[in-house]
Order: structure tokens, then sequence, then C-alpha cells
């Protein structure tokens, strides 16, 4: 048996998704708490110290790779580090390596979904968001899902300056009488909230950037210091086909 991957292995729960945005939202809910029980017992205000909060989520995702290989070679199960392809019906090439097996499991998981707007490029992804050192003054969500609602709730509490921009209704596939609940909350916060907005393209001017949105026909201009894609995320196969070339995606990481 063996298991392939391009990243360090973990994948995304682990080392990009839930596990460190738990950690931080962590941070954001006890600064929440704090600032609603002050004056009921609770003195002073806690605060996010971002570097120091990215420190201790890194406590949990740094170790995750090399304790994952290890317990795959002590079940027993070859590691291969690198893009797996298949290059024929039993037959997958790993960096130039060829494994031959009766049966795969493609458990590739999810990427964020093309946008096809231009600027695209400018866009950072949640993996990029969740390894930010520095947490930039203004930050813009493209898309109203739950990673950019999670991702938003804890900027602002770090800070940040937030806009959500979705093209429909927030959390679509969540119950709506909680979402406009959670909706009115997150405006509460100072968190700008369009729904019915479309995000058209992306320009960098000097150190930020231009996010050109259309809403009911008119057109604006949100000035923002990093934007990032919150738009939805599709099925991670066209890695493995051998027609595909390698160069559109690099990851992040290499593997280990
Ligand atoms: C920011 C964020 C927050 C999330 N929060 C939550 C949460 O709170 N709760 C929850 O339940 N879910 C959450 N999720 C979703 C959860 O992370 C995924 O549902 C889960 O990781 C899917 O697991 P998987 O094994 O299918 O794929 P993954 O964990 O994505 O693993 C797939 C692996 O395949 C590798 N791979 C892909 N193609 C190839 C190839 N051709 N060759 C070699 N390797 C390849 C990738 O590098 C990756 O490591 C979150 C996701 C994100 C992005």
């Amino acid at each position: 048996m063996a298991i392939v991957d391009e990243l360090p292995y973990g994948g995304t729960c682990a080392l990009r998704g839930c596990d460190p945005k738990k950690v931080l939202v962590g941070a954001a809910e006890l600064t929440d708490w704090s600032r609603r029980m002050r004056g009921r017992g609770i003195a002073g205000e806690a605060e996010i110290s971002w570097p120091d909060l990215m420190r201790f989520k890194r406590t949990f995702t740094d170790p995750v790779p090399a304790a994952r290989k290890q317990a795959f070679t002590h079940a027993g199960i070859a590691t291969y580090c690198g893009l797996a392809r298949f290059v024929g019906a039993e037959r997958l090439s790993v960096d130039g390596q060829v494994l031959e097996a009766r049966h795969f499991v493609i458990a590739a998981g999810a990427k964020p979904r093309r946008l096809d707007i231009p600027g695209e490029d400018h866009l950072v992804t949640s993996t990029d968001f969740l390894e930010l050192d520095r947490l930039p003054e203004r930050i813009a969500f493209v898309g109203a899902g739950y990673i950019s609602f999670e991702f938003a709730h804890l900027a602002r509490r770090a800070g940040a300056e937030v806009t959500v921009v979705g093209r429909g209704k927030p959390l679509e596939h969540f119950e709506q009488d909680l979402v406009a609940r959670l909706a009115d909350h997150t405006r509460s916060l100072g968190i700008d909230l369009r729904v019915d907005t479309e995000a058209t393209g992306i320009e960098k001017r000097g150190s930020s950037y231009q996010l050109r949105l259309t809403a009911q026909g008119r057109t604006e201009t949100l000035e923002a210091d990093l934007i990032v894609h919150g738009a939805g995320r599709t099925p991670n196969l066209e890695g493995l086909n051998s027609a595909w070339r390698t160069s559109r995606q690099s990851p992040t990481a290499a593997c280990g």
C-alpha cells in the first residue's frame, strides 16, 4: 500500500483548514467574550497579537507532516512525495517514478475555483491567509461562504477593516433564519457585508488593490490591502490527468 501527496502529509483540515482555523477563531472568541464581560467582573481588554497567535498556530500544524509520515511508515504504508498523474489505467507517475497498482483511491481534495475575472491572480487563498505573518489593515473577502465569514470575524476582532462581498445570499446552504441573525451581528461588528454584489475585476495600485464590484447595475471600486478568495472550492482533479501541465499548479510548500 502507498500514499502520495504533493504537499506535506496531513491534508487540508489539519494543515490548511479546520485545525489552524480553529486555533485562530478560538482567540477571536476569547477576545469577544472578554469584551462582552467588561464591567461584569472582567477588567482590561484582551487583544489579539497576530504574530504571537500565528506562532501558537504553528505549534499545532508544524509537527503534523513528520508525525503522519512516521505513522504511515509504522503501518507499513510507503510514502511518496510529488504530483501524482495517471499514465495508464494501472500506472501512476510520481516525480518520474512509476507506481503500479490494481486499485487507486482518489482523495485529492478541493482547490479554490477559478473566477475568470481580470486580475484574479491578485487574490490570495485561504491557505495564504492562514500563513499571514502580519494582518493587513484593510481586507476584502470575495465570496460569502463559511470560510469568508469565519476569517472575516477573526480579522475584524484582530483589528482589521473588513468587507465581505457575496454575489447572492450569504451562506446560501445554511439555515436562512440563522444566517439573517448572523448577517445582522456581522454588520454590528463593523464588517461591511455586501450581498447581491459581484466582484468583476482586481487591479494592483502601488501596495494596495482595487476591487471592482457590480451591484444592481451600478459599478463601484473598493480599495483593500489584501483580497482573499472565499468564493468556493472545486474538486482538485486536474493534476491527476497526465495531459495537464504541471506548471499550472505550484504547491505552497514542498512535501517531505
Ligand atoms: C480554510 C478551510 C477551513 C475549513 N474548515 C473546516 C471545518 O471547520 N470543518 C470541516 O469539517 N471542514 C473544514 N474544511 C474542509 C476540510 O478541510 C475538507 O473537507 C477536508 O480536508 C477534505 O479532506 P480530503 O482528504 O478529501 O482532502 P484534503 O485534506 O484536501 O487532502 C487532499 C490531498 O491530496 C493532495 N493532492 C491533490 N492532488 C494531488 C495529486 N495529483 N498528486 C499528489 N497529491 C495530490 C493535496 O496536496 C492534499 O494534501 C475547511 C477547509 C478549508 C480550506
